[in-house]
């Protein structure tokens, strides 16, 4: 029986274009730039190849540097989240009329979601955040920060929906039973995100749903529906 829906936070909860994800971005690469003295190339460089190798820059720094992860974490969520995003009314009434138990699953820390929560004005709809700090920086995709917040939430994968917009984060999802709902927000569904993204030009706009992913939806105001289609026999209209 369903149980829980795990939703990432960023840009899934808003959309990618707001602009945010690249703002902290830029954040990482200044501090890549001023704790290495490196210029902004050679930074934009080893954050790109800490995402791919590790699931997120500060895991690559943590393996090969040794940081402390709250010092980084603190700098580069350091961003004004109300220039970027906007209340956001009609997600909440989407995500009250969901009869199931809502959670966070992000690879930010808890103080970053509860800012973007507070903006959108959805922080009451969800009962838990799971963050990059409770999964003692193990962050999606690996399998054992799914493996963790199952254990914590005392239930199996098949129990739980998971809804996120990068694709790679899926797999690991689904070998553990959980169904997936994929929002394709335009440029870097499959392997780049948003944060890496100084050039517009670049973004490949990819709208094709992965074999990983049960559902693909194309904006967040459709996550009610895509559920209903995971459950068709346990929700009646
Ligand atoms: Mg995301």
């Amino acid at each position: 029986m369903l149980k829980y829906i795990l939703f990432d936070l960023d840009e899934t909860l808003y959309p990618a274009s707001s602009g945010l994800m690249p703002a902290i971005g830029e954040r990482m690469r200044l501090y890549l730039e001023q704790r290495y003295h490196l210029d902004s190339e050679r930074a934009h460089e080893l954050q790109k190849r800490y995402w791919l190798q590790y699931g997120t820059t500060l895991r690559g720094l943590m393996l090969e540097h040794e940081i402390d992860p709250q010092d980084y974490l603190d700098y580069v969520h350091d961003v004004e989240v109300s220039q970027f995003l906007q209340p956001d009314e009609r997600l909440r009434e989407i995500l009250a009329n969901i009869p199931f138990e809502k959670v966070i699953m992000t690879n930010a820390d808890a103080p970053h979601a509860n800012r973007v929560l507070a903006r959108l004005g959805i922080a009451d709809q969800f009962t838990r955040i799971f963050d990059i700090v409770f999964m003692e920086f193990e962050c999606k995709p690996a399998r054992g920060a799914y493996e963790r917040v199952l254990r914590a939430l005392n239930v199996r994968g098949d129990e739980c929906i998971l809804i996120e917009d990068t694709a790679r984060n899926l797999a690991s999802a689904r070998e553990l039973g959980i169904q997936t709902i994929l929002l394709l927000n335009g440029h870097h569904a499959f392997n780049q995100p948003s944060t890496w993204l100084p050039d517009p030009a670049s973004h490949s706009h990819n709208t094709e749903c992965p074999p990983d992913a049960n559902v693909c939806i194309e904006k967040i105001y459709k996550v009610a529906d895509a559920i209903q289609q995971l459950i068709p026999s346990k929700i009646s209209p």
